[in-house]
């Protein structure tokens, strides 16, 4: 099979868009009718992300087959409506390992086992994989960080390995940005030429310049950047800032972006009728949404210096703009630190103000404590609530402490020798932790769970049968099951093979719902999830 492959690099600086290039070019190419997957290589030696906290970097997304992975694969998800695997994701440490282990069953015969080539020849192993397991026309191979970093040289020096061998089935696209300092009001391109030479330095030359910045690039600053980057103007890519990410592929096909892409591998469109129509009539659709929807996200939050990162809960904002669009409506979030419901627990009455409340998933014990009193003010004021993950644990706890009256009642992540631990860890989770083997050890990725007949979760989800996606240790302590239930709660889905609790809920409440799994990772913008349509949908009623 002639199969393509784009590097997507950055230069300049990060965090400028690299990703929605990435899953853009997914979404033009498939609607030109090419099969075509995206793979995340991240230089940092991590494994996975699993491990790492969320300042250091943001949420953690997670597969069907339980990879602990970088939001970017949220997003090929979302703009290409496709489930990807641990195949889609690369760190150096994925890598090393990989190699390290290879050396000692003595799979390299013998030889001498050295950074280059073996690395690079690991990696593009890794990224032809991707390819052949989903058997895609195009891989799309974003590379973390910019180039010019010590870290990612090894990736480069893949992508340029395959360039050599294959040039007219490889391209490379650079990310850059072009600053409009204040002081002088003009859009430069001087850091873009450095990013390009960078990239000539690693041997490779870029086929496509997309140029990110506050506002469209003018005909002349293409020109300058054609001359000094030594590539067409018309291969030069302006995309500006725009409302939302999913008006990207619009913008990149305005642009000639597929088009360009094609012309450069030599391929003409598979499908001849326009293929972005449904994509296009969703941008309408939410661009002319009235409606406006009030959700309060009732979480921890994370600072690094005088920013706070909302980057932690991607795909649950994500999750409620689907579910928003799909009812014509659009979302107005609030981010409320759980810790001031524990200074002053008056506070939390501001809640009826909102249409409805998100407890998020999370770890640790900050912040607990005033998310149950959250749940608490939403289930006896009547205001539609969803917890997820760690919020339905919250759910739980507050129910057994003010319903069933079980005092002290806790999970074991928060307090150890509390009196009912209603919320507790799994029997083989205990080895794991006491031997300190914390990575890629957490429930991870999908598992089956089944719908209770007459319950609000069967309205939802229409079927028995379900799927959904995990990441957590901690569960309803099956003990406590009986005296849940017989004070009313409902226990609407459970996993049939290990009887886990999935998905709680009451009666006489608008919507009181929590689920152990986390539905936001399978939202799509064309659809929205089941949950999420019901919950803002209900929000709306409010
Ligand atoms: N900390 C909880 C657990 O490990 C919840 C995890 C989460 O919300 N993702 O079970």
């Amino acid at each position: 099979m002639d199969r393509k492959y784009i590097f997507v690099v950055g230069g300049v600086m990060s965090g400028i868009g690299k990703g929605i290039t990435t899953s853009s070019i997914l979404r033009i190419l498939k609607s030109k009718g090419f099969s075509a997957t995206a793979m995340k290589i991240d230089p940092y030696v991590n494994v996975d992300a699993g491990t790492m906290s969320p300042t250091e970097h943001g949420e953690v997304f997670v597969t069907d087959d339980g990879a602990e992975c970088d939001q970017d694969i949220g997003n090929y998800e979302r703009f290409s409506g496709e489930d990807l695997t641990k195949d889609n994701y690369l760190t150096t440490g994925k890598v090393y390992q990989t190699v390290i282990n290879k050396e000692r069953n003595l799979e390299y015969n013998g030889k001498c086992v050295e950074v280059v080539p073996h690395i690079p020849n690991e990696v593009i192993s890794r990224i032809k994989r991707a390819g052949a397991v989903t058997d895609s026309d195009f891989v799309l191979i974003e590379i973390g960080g910019t180039i010019g970093e010590y870290q990612n040289l090894l990736f480069l020096e893949a992508a340029r390995m395959m360039k050599l061998k294959n040039p007219s089935s490889v391209l490379v696209v650079l990310v850059s940005y072009l600053p409009i300092p204040k002081t002088i009001g003009e859009m430069k391109t001087k850091p873009t030429q450095s990013a390009s030479r960078l990239l000539n330095e690693a041997g490779i030359q870029p086929d496509i310049i997309v140029g990110r910045s506050s506002m469209p690039i003018d005909n002349i600053r293409k020109r300058k950047i054609s001359t000094f980057c030594n590539i067409d103007p018309e291969d030069v890519i302006s995309a500006p800032d725009t409302d939302s990410i999913y008006d990207v592929p619009l913008l990149f096909e305005k642009e000639k972006m597929g088009e360009r892409i094609l012309k450069k591998v030599g391929k003409s469109v598979k499908r001849k009728r326009e293929g972005l129509s449904e994509w296009k009539n969703f941008i309408e659709k939410k661009n002319n949404a009235k409606k406006r929807v009030k959700i309060a996200i009732v979480g921890k939050y994370f600072e690094t210096g005088d920013f706070v990162l909302t980057d932690s809960y991607i795909s649950v904002i994500e999750a409620i703009r689907h579910a928003c669009w799909k009812n014509n409506s659009k979302e107005e979030i609030s981010w409320i630190n759980s810790e001031k419901y524990e200074k002053n627990k008056k506070k939390v009455e501001e809640l009826s103000h909102y249409d409805g409340v998100i407890v998020p998933g999370g770890f640790g014990d900050r912040g607990v404590e005033g998310k149950i009193i959250a749940a608490n003010f939403c289930r006896e004021k009547k205001i539609p609530f969803l917890g997820l993950c760690l919020g339905m644990q919250i759910a739980v706890i507050e129910f057994a402490r003010n319903v069933c009256k079980l005092k002290d009642a806790n999970s074991t992540e928060f307090s150890k020798k509390c009196s009912h631990p209603v919320i507790d860890v799994m029997e083989d989770q205990k080895e794991l932790l006491k031997n300190n083997r914390y990575g890629g050890t957490m429930r991870l990725g999908a598992y089956e769970c089944k719908i209770a007949s007459k319950t609000v979760a069967q309205k939802i989800y229409k079927k028995r049968d379900i799927s959904e996606r995990h990441r957590h240790r901690f569960e309803v302590n099956n003990y406590f099951r009986p005296i849940l239930e017989e004070n009313g709660l409902t226990i609407s889905g459970v996993n049939p093979q290990h009887d886990l609790v999935e998905i709680i809920e009451i009666k006489k409440h608008p919507f009181y719902f929590g689920v152990q799994f986390h539905p936001e990772l399978k939202s799509k913008p064309l659809t929205g999830h089941p949950i999420f349509n019901y919950f803002v949908d209900i929000a709306i009623k409010r």
